[in-house]
């Protein structure tokens, strides 16, 4: 395939921060990709943008678009984007691509991909999977959410307490409808419970709420309770801590704003104590990033207890990972985690992120692609989730950012699934 014209430009994400576009043409249409944005990032993870700003990394991308269509560049296959990334390398230099950003490649390699799938005939998954019939992920969602993703000063010390439904249908729609569902009960009871709760929302459209982590942990097991009663459906429920936003480097302490009631520290023994007595207690099928961003050993010795307990709980990587296969390796040689967060623009790279989830499976750790709490309304990461068979998809419960995925997702399932 022979690209015609790549165009640039800056669009605004849910966050109201500037982000890029980027448009591809060719023969066969306009194939467009959009980059979200993290809040609570991980050291490791690549540049968002050129510090010069969204306009500089905009610019390299009209550039490198007149250089492909002067060189008539041809991409055929998924690894015909190396073409581009070894460019984009070559002219950044630095690992964590502070010159460029990783943003710009993402969306780049996006709207390129689309287009070979459209020199095909085929929407994205299909071309992603070679056209076999789709699996559809299961939804993971943010109800409740404090760290990173909101400025309240009273909120809960872990960043999201999350929901994977699983409707007794196994349709995308039927879990969609089993989150909001639980979502509307979440508002209720925090109604009830929560005297300083004036229905505000994240920026990921989860509820803030003033309680402390226990205590949100409850309203979750009785919303569970009350949707399991009345739907055709169960819930699991998850947290994801980012503990690296709550971590003191120097004293090597957690330190909670709330434990048991007053301000606490935990070292990192206590802290895998405490959460596996967490996981126990509310029966967490899913607990991501438990412990600072670097501590692979104490990951290995939570993954090790809920392992020795008979627990089928996920220990997932996300700030740990950054969707890079060297620190993967390193949580497969340490036994870290049974599962890892795929978010391309944490690396920027289409080729490096299959690399990741390819690692993952061929270790049997579970990959879950998913959003930013900043995003668009691109639908690339559900057609990454189809494509690649991917089991989970973290994306968040409403807004139409997040509805772009989940819609993305029901219309496959319709046209292409059982
Ligand atoms: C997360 O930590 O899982 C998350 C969604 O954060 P962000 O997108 O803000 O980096
Ligand atoms: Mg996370």
């Amino acid at each position: 395939m022979i690209i015609q014209g790549i165009r640039a430009r800056k669009i605004l994400n849910s966050r109201r921060e500037e982000t890029i576009a980027v448009r591809v043409k060719t023969l066969q249409g306009t194939f467009e990709a959009s980059a979200p944005a993290g809040a609570s990032k991980g050291q490791n993870e690549v540049c968002g943008f050129s510090p010069k700003g969204v306009n500089f990394s905009a610019s390299f991308i009209n550039a490198l678009g007149q250089k492909i269509v002067n060189e008539r560049m041809t991409f055929d296959k998924f690894e015909d984007l190396e073409k581009i990334e070894e460019i984009y390398r070559k002219a950044d230099k630095t690992k964590r691509l502070e010159i460029l950003g990783g943003n710009s490649l993402y969306a780049l390699g996006a709207a390129i991909l689309k287009a070979i799938a459209a020199s095909y005939k085929l929407e994205l998954w299909q071309f992603l999977n070679g056209h076999v019939k789709p699996v559809m992920p299961l939804l993971l969602g943010n109800c409740i959410g404090g760290g990173k993703h909101t400025r309240e000063i009273e909120k809960p010390d872990f960043q999201e307490f999350l929901i994977l439904p699983r409707a007794k249908s196994e349709k995308v729609f039927d879990n969609q409808y089993l989150s909001l569902q639980a979502y509307k009960e979440v508002k209720k009871i925090l109604k009830e419970k929560d005297k300083l709760f004036y229905e505000k929302i994240t920026d990921e459209n989860a509820f803030i709420s003033s309680l402390d982590n226990e205590a949100i942990l409850q309203v979750m097991q009785e919303v569970k309770k009350r949707i399991e009663t009345k739907f055709r459906g169960t819930i699991d429920l998850g947290v994801d801590l980012a503990a690296s936003s709550f971590y003191d480097e120097i004293k090597k302490e957690y330190n909670y704003a709330r434990l048991n009631g007053k301000p606490g520290k935990l070292k990192t023994d206590e802290q895998i104590d405490y959460l596996f007595n967490l996981i126990k207690k509310y029966n967490l099928a899913y607990v991501e990033d438990p412990l600072n961003e670097n501590d692979f050993q104490g990951f290995a010795k939570l993954l090790k207890k809920v392992k020795d307990a008979r627990l089928n709980t996920l220990i997932v990587g996300d700030d740990l990972i950054c969707t890079n296969h060297e620190l993967l390796e390193k949580a497969i040689k340490s036994k870290s985690i049974n599962a890892v967060i795929i978010k391309p623009n944490q690396c920027g790279s289409w080729i490096e992120t299959k690399k990741v989830v390819d690692l993952a499976k061929k270790n049997r750790i579970v990959p879950i692609v998913s959003n930013r709490s900043g995003e668009t309304c691109d639908d690339t990461i559900a057609h990454l989730a189809v494509g690649w068979n991917i089991p989970i998809i973290k994306i968040g419960i409403v807004g139409k950012e997040r509805f772009a995925k989940t819609n993305g997702l029901v219309r496959i399932e319709r046209k292409f699934g059982r």
